[in-house]
């Protein structure tokens, strides 16, 4: 049985709503003291200590950092032909709302000769981290090389854990996942110590140089967060992922059998995964329990799944009303969030936040896992008040281009001048008068 939290006939702000609420915690700070020297001993002695905590932590040595093309191209060729139509079927679709991303540049004309640009510029080199350690993640790969191919980032590498049943190069579905993207620069290496070496750069076992990169992005587990914590000075990060979560919220017009199912498919990523149910039906909940404790014992990775669900961070909350509910949902701003109820569309526009809304009984957060199109790298923990989930954007930088002639200086000039007075920062005045002479006179004459 899921825990359950009654908030009927309660109204609560939005503060003690968060405190209310089921969360999971990613403890990153716990393990902060642990990845700290693995960082430091990537950022002294480069690829050799990545290879070396390679070996301790996944108990395989590649010959080389650098994964060899022919070793992708064999990937490739051996992908099952089921997967690789799937593959790029979901690379098509991701292209397809991803390429609706691209913003073009907007030059603005604030004064007659004075010229504000917004220019975008792609990242120049991205590292994209897939995790490798419990599963594999080709969609991974594709949620990530796709919009950094759309923005326009010149150079792409991906770094991966390696497997010791491959040699000790990553998975071959993940490899053949960069075949199909077109994306040759693979790497071997997984956790904290690929974070660090793509933050760094080092040298790998043939002497070749392992560029360092601008930015990192990708999910991964704890110690990849801890790392991306630990290196963000040094490079620029997507975000610090915790477990993965659902909220759904339905009414009695929903079917118990598919919020059933669509509960238990996220806690089937990790026990500290988070499956919330809002719901203003008790007689809903019932029946979404009961189908939950019928598929326990026969859904595959079955422990995992009992101990998210039954977790303090999973639960069934109910409501008075879909009003409320709204207001449970936008306070726990949920990873992905469902909504199921009589009026699915108008209800799902009422939301604020959620990394992503998943919209009526035909849109289940797994086809948004994979072939949607939409992106399944999404802020957690509560922070989709604030952010958004991986897009062409986070790999783009708006560069403001200030281009004001003489004129238009000279007409705001003043301005400029009453506010450095007014900041006591009068350098900043004298820089514009000193370009026009009566204007410097006028100074003088003070
Ligand atoms: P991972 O690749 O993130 O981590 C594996 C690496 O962890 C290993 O290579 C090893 O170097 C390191 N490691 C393992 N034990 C360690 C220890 N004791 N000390 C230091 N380092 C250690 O793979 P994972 O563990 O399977 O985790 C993947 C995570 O990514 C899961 O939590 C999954 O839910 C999440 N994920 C999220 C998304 C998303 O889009 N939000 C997508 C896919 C996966």
């Amino acid at each position: 049985m899921l825990s359950r939290i009654d908030l009927r006939g309660r109204s609560l702000g939005t503060a003690e709503l968060r405190r209310t609420l089921p969360r999971g915690a990613a403890d990153v700070d716990s393990v902060v003291d642990t990845v700290r020297p693995v960082v430091e001993a990537v950022r002294e002695h480069g690829a050799g200590a990545a290879l070396d905590h390679g070996e301790k932590f996944d108990s395989v040595r590649p010959a080389s950092v650098r994964v060899p093309a022919d070793v992708i191209a064999r990937a490739a060729e051996e992908l099952d032909p089921d997967i690789r139509a799937a593959l790029a079927e979901a690379i098509r679709r991701a292209r397809i709302v991803h390429s609706a991303q691209r913003r073009s540049d907007s030059v603005t004309e604030v004064a007659p000769g004075g010229f504000v640009t917004e220019k975008w510029v792609p990242v120049e080199r991205v590292g994209l981290y897939v995790p490798g350690g419990k599963a594999v993640y080709p969609s991974s790969v594709i949620m990530n090389v796709v919009p950094a191919q759309v923005a326009g980032v010149g150079s792409l590498v991906v770094s991966s854990p390696p497997q010791a049943d491959f040699g000790g190069w990553p998975h071959p579905t993940i490899l053949a996942a960069c075949s199909l993207l077109g994306v040759d620069e693979v790497w071997a290496v997984g956790g904290a110590q690929a974070v660090a070496l793509l933050a760094y750069g080092g040298e790998d076992t043939d002497g070749e140089a392992l560029e360092p990169v601008d930015m990192v992005t990708g999910p991964g587990n704890v110690y990849v967060t801890a790392a991306k914590r630990l290196c963000r000075s040094v490079v620029g990060i997507d975000s610090e992922a915790g477990p993965t979560e659902i909220a759904v919220l339905a009414d009695e017009t929903a079917d118990p059998v598919h919020v059933a199912y669509d509960l238990i498919s996220q806690a089937e990523h990790d026990p500290n995964a988070a499956s919330v149910l809002v719901t203003d039906s008790e007689t809903f909940a019932d029946a979404v329990d009961r189908e939950i404790e019928a598929r326990y014992d026969v859904t595959l990775n079955s422990e995992r799944v009992r101990e998210a669900l039954e977790g303090p961070q999973s639960g069934i909350v109910l409501v008075d009303d879909i009003d409320a509910g709204l207001k449970v949902v936008d306070a726990y701003a949920a990873e992905h969030l469902e909504v199921q109820t009589r009026d699915s569309a108008a209800d799902a526009a009422r939301v604020r936040n959620a990394g992503a809304v998943f919209v009526g009984a035909y849109s289940p957060v797994p086809l948004g896992d994979y072939a949607a199109g939409s992106n399944h790298v999404l802020p957690t923990s509560g922070t989709a008040r604030h952010s958004s989930g991986l897009s062409v954007q986070t790999f783009l930088r708006g560069i403001h281009v200030v281009d004001y002639d003489q004129a238009a200086l000279k007409e705001i000039a003043p301005t400029v001048v009453a506010l450095a007075d007014a900041e006591r920062l009068p350098a900043h005045g004298e820089a514009v008068r000193a370009r026009f002479e009566d204007l410097a006179a006028g100074r003088d004459e003070r």
